[in-house]
């Protein structure tokens, strides 16, 4: 298939920490163009049965996804996973041990932020959990956001939920192998998520590529929400050094939040390998 595909492989619903439900989101990817789609809802794939039947529903392709939270050089990298099989027990138990701890993590980051006299942000951010297993800093931003303690999201990221700030708890996730082999042994084609957004020297970022690859990933998020349009070449360029394949996803997760609307990203530059390519049986 071309690379001027509309493809959107990166996205979340109220499954994880999207607004939207995967019904909506499909509807929505459609109107915007999207001719093959993936929901990859953060280590859970508990909407894929409904995201397969609203994809088909609205007359897209459609790829299983996921976007497993990994924890490499003290940093969080999110392994996006594309085309695998979703009932796959290998995969869906590593994912629950990777959900594990979420409740814990938030009950410690309540505890950081009622110290600088927010009180009942645990509570608070509660009541926009779609899945109780699936509590997200996202959750507390919109609960901070919605009670005026700050303007929007990104203001609470970078006043309280980022490294060094009250509500930051450092947490372990998963190992880059485990989540490479959950993804590729259920059938699936890993996939370096944005990359750009990891604050890596050379030398780590070169690592991550190298030991990703050893462990059997093939691709590389090139154009998503998260790059600039230079961010698109220097990815272009490591897709071609590390011999990746490359996706394209808007990481959509809300009308209010996201800048980037699903399926309005530029297409992949050419001379690239798309990864629907490598996913041709496994497209639904
Ligand atoms: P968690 O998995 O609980 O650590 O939450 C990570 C999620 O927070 C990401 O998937 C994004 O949706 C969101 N996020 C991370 N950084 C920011 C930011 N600076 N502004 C807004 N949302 C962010
Ligand atoms: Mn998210
Ligand atoms: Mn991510
Ligand atoms: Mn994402």
């Amino acid at each position: 298939m071309t690379h001027l595909l509309n493809a959107d492989l990166h996205c979340h619903s109220v499954v994880s920490d999207g607004t939207l439900t995967p019904e909506a989101l499909a509807e929505r990817a459609h109107a915007h163009g999207v001719e093959l789609w993936a929901l990859t809802d953060h280590d859970e794939v508990g909407g894929l049965h409904r995201a397969r039947a609203a994809a088909h529903a609205n007359g897209m392709r459609y790829l299983t996804g996921v976007e497993i939270s990994v924890t490499f050089l003290n940093q969080t990298v999110h392994i996006v996973g594309l085309g695998f099989d979703a009932d796959n027990d290998t995969l869906r138990e590593g994912l629950r041990r990777t959900r594990g701890g979420r409740k814990e993590r938030a009950m410690e980051m309540s505890d950081g932020l009622a110290k600088v006299g927010i009180h009942g942000a645990y509570a608070g951010a509660l009541q926009y959990v779609g899945n109780p297993e699936l509590i997200s800093r996202t959750h507390f931003a919109r609960h901070l956001v919605e009670t005026g303690v700050c303007k929007d999201t990104h203001e609470v990221f970078r006043k309280y939920l980022t490294e060094g700030k009250p509500g930051y708890v450092p947490h372990r996730w998963a190992l880059l192998k485990d989540a490479v082999q959950w993804i590729t042994q259920a059938g699936g084609v890993a996939v370096v998520a944005h990359p750009a957004r990891y604050k890596f020297t050379p030398n780590e970022e070169f690592a991550l590529f190298t030991e990703f690859k050893g462990h059997g990933g093939q691709a590389v998020e090139v154009v998503t929400g998260s790059h600039s349009a230079a961010e698109f070449v220097t990815y272009a360029q490591t897709a071609q050094e590390f011999g990746l394949a490359a996706s394209r996803g808007s990481d959509f997760h809300s009308p209010d939040e996201s800048h980037t609307e699903l399926g309005s990203l530029p297409p992949l530059p050419a001379g690239l390998t798309p990864v629907w390519d490598l996913l041709g049986p496994r497209i639904q």
